[in-house]
């Protein structure tokens, strides 16, 4: 296996351009994911990787190989897409042995002994002989990825494989893949638009934004310490307040946002400056009786002694969720969405939080 560098790799389409100046190292075995929105350039920097695109400006490195030149065929990559490609007047072996036209199969093993282990491998023993048809969506992308894997490639290049799938089928399907991907030990690059399933199955995840990488880091970095506006709204849900430092005290320092104080941990920041936080959904509870000091419960459960911070907050709607319930309210105008354990009572809530659960991000939206 091996390791992928994608150094200042930047690719432009006349005017247009896809990739501006990305960065990123891969490890050695590591389940890596883009994630981002629709036209952040996942996809161009997948294609680069692979050989159908070649960079503007940039490198890619597969350890000490520089791929300039390299056509797709000899990068020695085993690729996934959202469409499974199988091809429909083939069976499912012959399918996965198309995967051996480039390269024999490894450690001497015969074609069929090569395709029945993989067959295993993905959870398929047995149905080599039928036809793709016959399968369902989830099977017959194991197929595909039966077939990506044949000639044991150095890279898994995976791009959005779960979005044609229903969403069941989805959780049992990464599941299976990152199973199989740890089990191996293959250095993977994983393209999706949905952060959720980025979050589940990844070791590390980049946020790609206008074709810049916004940020890199494991998934609880994202969703717990997001640098920029951007991480903080597309990963997960979250509440944005923009405002100016008022003063420090202690531990906690007073952000005034639309003419009200908050209270959130001590940041670095002088008097006057603006600074934006973030909170999310389930770390804001119910205050009853607002000004009382009494407690509230989070979505958790946990109960919140005499919150630093009340909201008072009228409630738009509310949604069933289950586990939970989502509260959609608005705060001075702005838009507040609250988890809560049980649906409000009526239409003001006053929802509190504590200043560590508070996390300061730069930028923009
Ligand atoms: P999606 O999730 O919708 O697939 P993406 O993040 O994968 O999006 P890319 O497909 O990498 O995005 O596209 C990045 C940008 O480059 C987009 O603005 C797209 O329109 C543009 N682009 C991609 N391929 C080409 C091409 N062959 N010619 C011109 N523009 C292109």
């Amino acid at each position: 296996m091996v390791d992928l560098r994608v150094d200042a790799v930047s690719k432009r389409y006349g005017e247009t351009t896809a990739l501006a100046d990305v960065s990123l190292t891969i490890a050695d075995g590591e389940f890596f994911t883009l994630v981002g929105p629709s036209g952040c350039g996942k996809t161009t920097t997948l294609r680069a990787v692979a050989g159908f695109e070649s960079p503007t400006t940039g490198e890619i490195r597969f350890g000490d190989r520089e791929m300039t030149g390299v056509p797709p065929e000899d990068r020695d990559v085993g690729i996934v897409f959202q469409s499974y490609a199988l091809f429909p007047h083939m069976s499912v072996a012959e399918n996965v042995a198309y995967g051996l036209r480039f390269r024999d199969p490894p450690d001497g093993q015969s074609v069929d002994e090569r395709v029945a282990d993989l067959l295993d491998l993905v959870d398929l023993s047995g149905t080599g002989e039928r036809d793709p048809s016959e399968l369902s969506g989830g099977q017959q992308q194991r197929v595909a990825l039966a077939r990506a894997l044949a000639p044991n490639p150095q890279l898994l290049l995976l791009d959005e494989p779960m979005s044609a799938l229903d969403a069941r089928l989805r959780e049992r399907l990464r599941q299976q893949v990152k199973q199989i991907q740890s089990d191996l030990g293959i250095t993977t690059l994983y393209v999706t638009h949905d952060q959720e399933e980025a979050l589940a199955v990844s070791d590390r995840v980049a946020v790609m934004r206008d074709g810049r990488v916004e940020q890199v880091g494991t998934p609880q970095d994202m969703y717990r310490r997001p640098e920029t506006r951007f991480v903080a709204e597309f990963v997960g849900e979250n509440n944005v307040f923009e405002g100016r430092v008022a003063g420090h005290a202690g531990e906690t320092t007073t952000v005034t946002v639309d003419g009200e104080d908050l209270l959130i941990s001590r940041v670095d920041a002088t008097e006057g400056e603006s600074v934006a936080f973030c909170v999310r959904p389930e770390a804001l509870s119910v205050v009853d009786g607002a000004a009382d000091g009494s407690a509230g419960d989070t979505a958790d459960g946990r109960t919140l002694d005499a919150p630093a911070n009340r909201l008072s907050a009228d409630v738009e709607y509310a949604e069933f969720l289950g586990e939970a319930v989502r509260v959609h309210a608005t705060w001075n105008g702005r838009d507040l969405v609250v988890r809560l354990p049980d649906e409000p009572n009526d239409g003001a809530l006053t929802v509190g939080f504590d200043p560590r659960s508070a996390h300061v991000v730069e930028g923009d939206r």
